[in-house]
């Protein structure tokens, strides 16, 4: 793509980094951006550079927070007692648009991958184990991705924690609402076969 100006260019550049943005949409935003009023930009820079900046990580949960806490650890309106295990910060984001769950998170940062190089060494897994013995949690609910990676973090957390007094739950997985039995794969299927609830409560539910 020839640009004629070098500024517009490394601007595109910038925006062509960004994931799932290609040269064109970059080019389609810079100058977007070039129509607005220089005050406009500026804060839109400025709201990046501040944001990558000040943000903070829940000491606790490892959230994204504007404190040390974050505002569901400090809420004294959730169960405290509860955790949910995810994977990263866009699964807590996910869940808390459900509204249906009113406890705790603690944010992994990743699962465990051997062939990506991520041990559980890497991941917020020791801060869990630890949490979990100092607050006396009564639930951890897994909410991590259908597959090997999942399942074995889910496997190694599981060892590291069965001797204590806390219950350990997985959501249940199972066909996408929409989706065509046919096209699921096996796991998925055996999986839904194997969580299965009565239709009463199904209904209901
Ligand atoms: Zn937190």
């Amino acid at each position: 793509m020839q640009l004629p100006s070098s500024l517009l260019e490394n601007a595109v550049n910038e925006f062509a980094k960004l994931p799932g943005i290609g040269k064109k949409t970059a080019l389609r935003m810079v100058l977007h951006l070039l129509k607005q009023d220089i005050n406009e930009v500026e804060y839109f820079s400025e709201t990046l550079g501040r944001m990558r900046r000040e943000i903070k990580f829940c000491q606790r949960c490892f959230n994204v927070s504007d404190a040390d806490i974050c505002s569901i650890c400090a809420n004294s309106q959730r169960k405290q007692h509860i955790i949910c295990v995810v994977e990263n910060i866009r699964d807590v984001i996910a869940i808390e648009s459900t509204q249906q769950f009113n406890g705790t998170y603690h944010v992994l940062g990743g699962i465990i991958s051997p062939l990506d190089g991520v041990g559980p060494d890497q991941l917020n897994i020791e801060s869990l184990v630890h949490r979990i013995q100092k607050e006396q949690t009564e639930e951890l609910i897994f909410a991590l991705s259908p597959n090997i990676q999942g399942d074995t973090t889910i496997y190694y957390i599981q060892k590291k924690i069965q001797h204590l007094p806390c219950t350990v739950t997985t959501i249940a997985r199972g066909i996408a609402f929409g989706g065509e039995l046919e096209y699921a794969d096996e796991m998925t299927l055996a999986r839904s076969l194997a969580n299965r609830l009565p239709v009463q409560q199904y209904v209901k539910s």
